[in-house]
This record gives structure tokens, C-alpha cells and sequence, in this order.
């Protein structure tokens, strides 16, 4: 993390929160996203948009910030969790600083915050952990209350300081929330999927079945009625598939029209019958858009069916499922491979 950066964190996380004061925006996770982007002028449009707003209400209304966030603070994983971070370096350089500023014997107390500055620093290298962020943020806080005390300056900032920090932390746990799940059909998305196998492997794989399913000629859906239908015929089939999800069974987004679904402790058999059950419903589904007058009842989908065995690493585990789906496809799809008996 470049000291540029951490200066700019902290000249913007200055800037917004008195304009939020101002303009009495409550202080939520989306407000202080939004106006951290409005602040770091990354959109002219969205500052020009939220300035509107200003000026005709005096404030902004949720449902304009939650608009406007979701138009141009555009993606959550990458904007809260990278600024999170760089806004809890910003707090620990202001609270050291803010320590200099005073008569405070403060040479111990700076070692001690540097050394979290670097613990900070590692976690920008190794990747988000949101335990090891609040167990700075713990020590941090702690640390601070050992010397609170000390003179009337201090304890102002460091309160300020506290609040911020736990504003920042509801956020990332937010945010961390906000990256197991896809946002267009609320289901768990891919990486959930891969943390899930991971852990699933390494501590009880017994049994463990996987059914991945890939829909028929998705791409005509968009082709005939646009994407936006496509969508559509992506939510309803992921809300169908998770009405039978039963037993364990955990449904994700595997990628663009492909869905997975972990089984624990079950057996080929059953996995199978659960896939076709799958199939079947998705038989079902008509689907109505009335501003276009269409009227969709034939969505299928192909499944492969595959379970752990002792000798399959889980990438392999997944290469199997994988073929069995090729080969639903290859031999006429809407149809489970292997064959359920
Ligand atoms: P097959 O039966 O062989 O699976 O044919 P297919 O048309 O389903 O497969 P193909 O891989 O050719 O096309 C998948 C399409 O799904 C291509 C891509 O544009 C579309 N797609 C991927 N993600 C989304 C999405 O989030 N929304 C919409 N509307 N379309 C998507
Ligand atoms: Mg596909
Ligand atoms: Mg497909």
C-alpha cells in the first residue's frame, strides 16, 4: 500500500463525513460508500447526479442513494473491501498523528501502532481476512484506551476515530456478505462455490455428490427477446432449482448460465434423483413478459452428476461432473447423465 494512496483514503474520508453531517445523510455502509465515490470525484456524472438531488431535497433520500450506488459505486466487492482497508490505514496514520500533536510521552504507543500499521499491510498482501482486520482493529481500539486518557484533544479524535472504525467494520462485514452471493439471481455465486468444495474436501467428503447443470440454447433466449428476458429466465430458473434444494444440498452460480450444487453425505443414487427432480421442474416453469407478449414454457437444462471418491482431487471431482454434462448435451440435452436408475 503506497503512502499516496493511504494520504488519499484519508483527505477523502475527511471530506466526506462532514458533507454527509451537512447534508444529514445517515451514516449506512451504502451512504458512506457513495460518498466517499462522490468525494474521490472518480464520476463527474454521479457527482452532477447527486448535486441534483441535493439541491431539490436538501438531503438525499434512500432510495435516490440506493439508486445511485447501485448505478455508479459499481462494483461492491472491489470498491468496499479495497477502501475499507485503505480507510483503516487512514484511521491508524490520523490516530498517530493525532498522538504527535500532544504532550503525551507517546514513543511506545507509536511503536505499537506501527507495528499493526504493518500487520494492515500484510493483510493488503495476502488477501481479506475480515478476522485478522478486526483483531487489528481490537488491539488498535484496546491500545488506545490505555492512553485515552492522557489529555481532552486525544479522547475527542479517538472517539471520532472509534466511530469511524466501527462504521468501517459493519461495512466490511457487509461487503464480505456481498461476495458470496451473485447479485442478479441472490443465489450463492462462484466463489462461494469454490470456498465451500475447499472446505467441504479438506473435512468431510464422505458422500459428498456434485451436480453441476448448464441451461438449453440459454444464448436463443437472449437472441429472441433480449438479455434482459435473459435475465429473467436466469432468476427464475436459479429460484426454482433452490425450491429443491433439500438435505444439505447448497445451490450456487457457477458461471454465466450454469449452475452447481454441493450434496454432502449423500449417495450417487439419490444425487441423481435430485438432479432429475431439478429437470423436471424446470419443465414447469412458464414465464410471462407482458410488455413483450411472450409467453416462455420450455426452459431445460442439461446435468452431470459426479461423487467424491478418495482418489479425486477436487478439480477432478469437477471434470467429471463436467463431462457427464457435455454428454447430457451431446446426446440431445434437458436430460441427467449419468442416467438415474
Ligand atoms: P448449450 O445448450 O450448448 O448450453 O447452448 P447455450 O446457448 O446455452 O450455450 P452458450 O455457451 O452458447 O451460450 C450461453 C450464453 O449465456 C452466452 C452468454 O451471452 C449468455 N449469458 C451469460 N451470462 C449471462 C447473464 O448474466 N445474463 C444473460 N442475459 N445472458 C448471459
Ligand atoms: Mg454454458
Ligand atoms: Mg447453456
Amino acid at each position: 500500500m503506497s503512502k499516496e494512496i493511504i494520504k488519499l483514503a484519508a483527505r477523502n474520508l475527511k471530506k466526506a463525513v462532514p458533507l454527509m453531517l451537512k447534508h444529514q445523510i445517515p451514516t449506512t455502509p451504502t451512504n458512506y460508500a457513495l460518498w466517499y465515490t462522490y468525494v474521490s470525484e472518480q464520476s463527474p456524472e454521479l457527482n452532477k447526479r447527486l448535486d441534483t438531488v441535493i439541491e431539490q431535497h436538501h438531503t438525499c433520500p434512500p432510495v435516490n442513494a440506493e439508486m445511485l450506488y447501485r448505478e455508479y459505486v459499481s462494483d461492491p466487492i472491489e470498491v468496499d473491501v479495497l477502501d475499507m482497508r485503505q480507510n483503516l490505514e487512514a484511521m491508524v496514520t490520523e490516530l498517530s498523528h493525532s498522538l504527535k500533536d500532544t504532550n503525551v510521552d507517546a514513543t511506545q504507543f507509536q511503536r505499537r501502532i506501527d507495528s499493526n500499521f504493518d500487520k494492515l499491510n500484510r493483510i493488503e498482501e495476502e488477501g481479506v481476512s475480515l478476522e485478522k482486520v478486526l483483531g487489528i482493529v481490537r488491539s488498535l481500539v484496546k491500545e488506545s484506551d490505555d492512553i485515552r486518557s492522557s489529555t481532552q484533544y486525544f479522547t475527542g479524535q479517538l472517539s471520532k476515530a472509534q466511530q469511524e472504525i466501527n462504521a468501517l467494520k459493519q461495512q466490511l462485514e457487509k461487503s464480505e456478505q456481498i461476495m458470496l452471493y451473485d447479485a442478479l439471481t441472490g443465489i450463492f455465486n462462484r466463489r462461494a462455490f469454490d470456498n465451500d468444495l475447499r472446505g467441504s474436501l479438506s473435512q468431510s467428503p464422505d458422500g459428498l455428490c456434485l451436480i453441476l447443470a448448464d441451461i438449453d440454447h440459454f444464448k436463443e433466449f437472449n437472441d429472441n427477446y433480449g438479455h434482459q428476458l435473459g435475465d429473467q429466465v436466469l432468476k427464475v430458473v436459479a429460484k426454482r432449482l433452490q425450491a429443491s434444494c433439500r438435505d444439505g444440498a447448497k445451490l450456487y452460480r457457477y458461471g454465466g448460465e450454469e449452475f452447481a450444487v454441493i450434496i454432502p453425505k449423500s449417495q450417487l443414487g439419490s444425487s441423481r434423483h435430485l438432479a432429475e427432480a431439478m429437470r423436471r421442474g424446470l419443465e414447469k416453469i412458464t414465464l410471462k413478459d407482458r410488455r413483450k407478449d411472450v409467453r416462455i414454457n420450455k426452459i431445460t437444462a442439461s446435468f452431470g452428476v459426479a461423487q467424491w471418491n478418495k482418489n479425486l482431487e477436487g478439480a477432478e471431482l469437477i471434470e467429471q461432473a463436467d463431462k457427464l454434462l457435455y454428454e447430457a448435451k451431446r446426446l440431445g440435452r434437458n436430460r441427467v447423465m449419468p442416467i438415474p436408475s
